[in-house]
């Protein structure tokens, strides 16, 4: 048995009339028209318990897709158990067979599931077919076929032996359970931080944002269908309040994948170190946190390239990108053609809900959201500082739409240049071309985050400068392309300082922060 290199998962088109176009729209109305229950998942088991919410479309937020079952304590605390029940088995069981698992799902998500996973991730996320198809098929299944790789390739690493003595490493799972919480944004990340450390034979809780549990839970539909042992992942949408209350804590918490806000990491790891003294082992701290994505032009930067970036790195899945460009610092020569080409590029784009093909962008996820972008854009538009340049509108009459926004700041340390938002806004800073330096400077250091950023320039002497000067600005760094769109095998994600602890989804890096090594010395 032997994974190949794997190929990442072709993108299909969606154009209008093609059989994967056909079949979605059909999914789509199947879906609206059936609303579900999702229960919790523990120990293989449907758990319902007495707490439900509605799941809802954001750009119709009348319409409900169905409910789902929030875990409490109670059974947060049967979720340890099962996966602390399923641990031996699952991490003694070769790494062959656990892979088969992952790879089968591969195959079930890219084949007869692929409307059904596709038609709920754009429901219940607002995501238009191409936004769908990256995240929750080709990313999710690259991430599968990937890990299995990476992990065999680990696996095989062994140290020197000498005469007479026989040296090994066995790659052990974490002495406790992995706890994974997972964003809205992307589902294949919901699938990565679940799958990951269990490929390297560790047990997990898994709790998926409560804004995207119908494709969370689909996923988790088919890692069992493809053959997951029960306890292995545990499924256990609930409040954050009780996941740090129950199992942040926990003595045999041993690993924590997580992706969300700067603000919650900061409490799991003050929380672990509040606990310290009560785990069996230190645990493993994995997050990738907020950003505030930059993009850089240089003067002899092209301005076409540039607009396409900052239009489609701003505003495509409505600016929730981690990785979404939502400043940038553009010098005072090219600044006539680049915003006119910004306002020719901004009205041709289309807002509205996901059943029409033809709609870039759809609505953000919430009204939580929405309030929050909403109050930003009213801040600029109070200030003296900046002006909303092209769009600024929010409708939340049937969905929570928020138009394509670009804000004009009149210093490079106005609060939406440095902030992050979470939406489809961007702010730009028109620097003078004699300002370079301090304007370089300001892009490295005013945020504290260094998640992505992307330079643009022709001149090669100006893109070494920029990609020295900005070495640490960003983990994912783009040269003349937008700063979102990283592919699992092609560009490791990930950033640090407030962005995270840059442990690089897809790669192998990720995947060694799930593994205990024990060496062995055997005296021949
Ligand atoms: N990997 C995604 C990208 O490169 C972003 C992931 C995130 O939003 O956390 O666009």
């Amino acid at each position: 048995f032997q994974v190949k290199p794997p190929v990442n998962e072709p993108i299909k088109g969606y154009l209008p009339g093609s059989p994967e176009s056909v079949a979605l729209k059909a999914e789509l109305e199947k879906q609206l028209a059936n609303p579900v229950e999702v229960p919790l998942i523990i120990a293989g088991k449907e758990i319902r318990t007495a707490n439900k919410a509605n799941m809802i479309c954001p750009h119709d937020h009348q319409k409900v897709l169905g409910q789902y079952y929030i875990a409490g304590e109670q059974e947060l605390l049967m979720a340890i158990t099962a996966a602390e029940t399923a641990r031996e088995e699952w991490e003694n069981m070769s790494w062959e067979h656990r892979a088969t698992i992952f790879l089968k799902a591969a195959d079930l998500l890219t084949g007869k599931y692929r409307a059904k996973l596709s038609a709920a991730c754009m429901l219940g996320q607002s995501k238009n077919p191409f936004q769908s198809e990256i995240d929750v098929i080709c990313e999710m299944a690259d991430f599968l076929r990937f890990n299995a790789y990476f992990v065999q390739e680990i696996y095989k690493q062994q140290p020197l032996s000498t005469d007479g003595v026989w040296n090994r490493v066995e790659y052990r799972a974490l002495d406790g359970f992995v706890a994974a919480i997972t964003p809205f944004n992307f589902t294949s990340i919901g699938g990565n931080l679940s799958t990951a450390p269990a490929m390297c034979g560790n047990t997990v809780l898994w709790k998926p944002s409560s804004t995207a549990v119908l494709s969370n839970y689909y996923f988790m539909q088919i890692l069992i269908e493809a053959g997951l042992p029960a306890g292995v992942i545990n499924f256990v949408p609930c409040r954050g309040t009780d996941f740090g209350r129950v199992v942040v804590p926990h003595p045999r918490m041993a690993g924590f994948h997580f992706t969300g806000s700067t603000a919650v990491f900061n409490e799991i790891w003050s929380q672990v170190g509040q606990n310290i003294n009560n785990y069996v082992t230190y645990p493993r701290l994995v997050g990738e946190t907020g950003g505030k994505d930059f993009i850089f032009a240089h003067e002899s930067a092209d301005v076409d390239a540039l607009t396409c970036a900052i239009v489609l790195g701003a505003f495509e899945f409505q600016g929730q990108k981690c990785s979404a460009a939502s400043r940038a610092y553009i010098p005072a020569s090219l600044w006539p053609s680049v915003k006119k080409r910004l306002e020719e590029e901004i009205s041709k784009v289309k807002l509205g809900d996901v059943r029409d093909f033809t709609n870039l962008m759809n609505a953000v996820i919430d009204k939580n959201s929405f309030d929050n972008i909403k109050g930003y854009l009213d801040y600029a538009r109070q200030s003296a500082d900046a002006e909303i340049l092209i769009g600024g509108g929010c409708d939340d009459s049937v969905g929570y739409f928020v138009e394509p926004t670009v804000i004009l700041a009149k210093t490079p340390t106005f609060k939406t240049m440095v902030e992050e938002i979470f939406g489809p806004v961007i702010t730009i800073y028109v620097y003078p071309n004699d300002q370079l330096e301090e304007t370089i400077k300001s892009c490295d250091t005013a945020t504290g985050y260094a998640l992505t950023g992307a330079v643009f320039a022709q001149d090669r002497a100006a893109i070494i400068k920029l990609a020295k000067a900005l070495d640490h600005a960003a983990g994912n760094f783009y040269i003349n392309d937008k700063p979102t769109g990283a592919v699992v095998g092609q560009q490791p994600f990930g950033g640090s300082r407030g962005s995270g602890t840059n442990d690089k989804a897809g790669s192998a890096i990720n995947l060694y922060r799930w593994m205990n090594q024990r060496a062995i010395k055997e005296t021949l």
